[in-house]
């Protein structure tokens, strides 16, 4: 952050916190026990999600209510009643469906959050995007919902009105919470975007989501396992690509897989698996970029025409569907009732 951004930023907080002390010595003595649900709601709730003892830097939104507390504020408890305004907008958040291109205006007078709820799978990349175009600051923060209904969302990324746009790629299918909270007493118009794309370009050059013949978990041997990645049809000799840097960890032959290549994608903690390879054009321990072509189409092993199997694995070998991490949400239809799409 430049110089300037900071002491604009300072002057804007120390404005709010203006604003802030005023309404708290207007209200003074007549909050507390109307609020006094919420702030052990609010307080328990940061509690159990962050784990201030664990290490773990305080979000932003918290680090912001920690300055507040600091000053010398007759009714610090306004500041439990604004967290507890934005933990209301992360337990009742609005269904939408991505994209998601929306607007709304946030009342000055009150403490206002909203929260926007969808479904992301392993392998997607939401992007966000807020614009507001007064003065006030925004907190924009990425919340996944767990499985367990009763178990309290999960933070996992955040922005604020400063850098306003925000990425988080999904590393497992399930719902997740945008939640964008005002400082207090500074809303006004604003505006998002959710937008959702796959985290990697497509494996085989010059083909797309079309050329995807048969999807993971479609069963193989008479349903006694199911496919574990999926199949690309392309003609003989087209090249295979890289789809992130990684490291080529296995090349070999199998009766099976034919000619397979293994490659390690470290950021990810993942093992990619190519197979049914023409030929292969890479060697054990070199490192490639995407993009960079690492063999090409056959039908070697266990394969009836020219295709390409891609499989995701975990470092302990629990395959991953690729297709949301290949192509562009809703390309490619679900016709294997194995997967679920995650709720919209
Ligand atoms: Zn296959």
């Amino acid at each position: 952050m430049a110089p300037d951004d900071r002491s604009r930023r300072r002057g804007r907080m120390g404005g709010a916190i203006r604003t802030f002390s005023a309404w708290c010595r207007g209200r003074a003595g007549i909050a507390v026990l109307a609020v006094s649900a919420p702030i052990l709601a609010a307080l328990g709730w940061i509690a159990a999600t962050r784990s201030p003892g664990d290490g773990t830097p305080p979000t932003r939104i918290e680090a912001y209510a920690q300055g507040l507390r600091a000053e010398d504020t007759p009714g610090a408890e306004a500041v439990e009643a604004w967290l507890a305004a934005a933990r209301r907008a992360l337990e009742s958040p609005v269904p939408v469906s991505l994209p998601f291109d929306g607007n709304g205006w946030m009342s000055e007078s009150e403490l206002a959050a909203v929260g926007y709820r969808f479904g992301l799978r392993e392998g997607q990349v939401v992007e966000v995007s807020v614009s507001v175009p007064s003065a006030a600051r925004y907190f924009v923060e990425l919340f996944r919902v767990p499985p367990d209904t009763a178990a309290e969302p999960l933070f996992v990324a955040e922005a604020d009105s400063v850098d306003a746009a925000l990425e988080h790629e999904s590393r497992r299918d399930g719902a997740y919470v945008l939640r964008i909270v005002p400082e207090p007493f500074r809303g006004g118009r604003y505006s998002v975007e959710i937008a959702r794309r796959a985290a990697l370009p497509f494996p085989v050059a010059q083909r797309g989501p079309s050329s995807i013949i048969s999807r993971y978990g479609a069963p193989r041997d008479g349903g006694r396992r199911s496919h574990e990645g999926v199949d690309i049809i392309a003609p003989r000799g087209t090249p295979v690509l890289a789809v992130t840097k990684a490291l080529v960890h296995r090349v070999g032959r199998s009766e099976n897989g034919g000619n397979y290549v293994w490659l390690q994608d470290w950021s990810r903690r993942k093992n990619l698996y190519y197979a049914h390879l023409e030929r292969s054009w890479v060697d054990v321990g070199m490192v490639v970029e995407p993009g960079d072509g690492i063999g090409t189409v056959g039908n070697t092993g266990n394969a009836s025409g020219p295709h390409l199997h891609f499989g995701i694995y975990d470092l302990d070998r629990r395959p991953s569907d690729p297709v949301p991490y290949i192509t562009p949400p809703g390309a490619v239809r679900v016709a294997d009732a194995k997967v679920a799409e995650p709720e919209e």
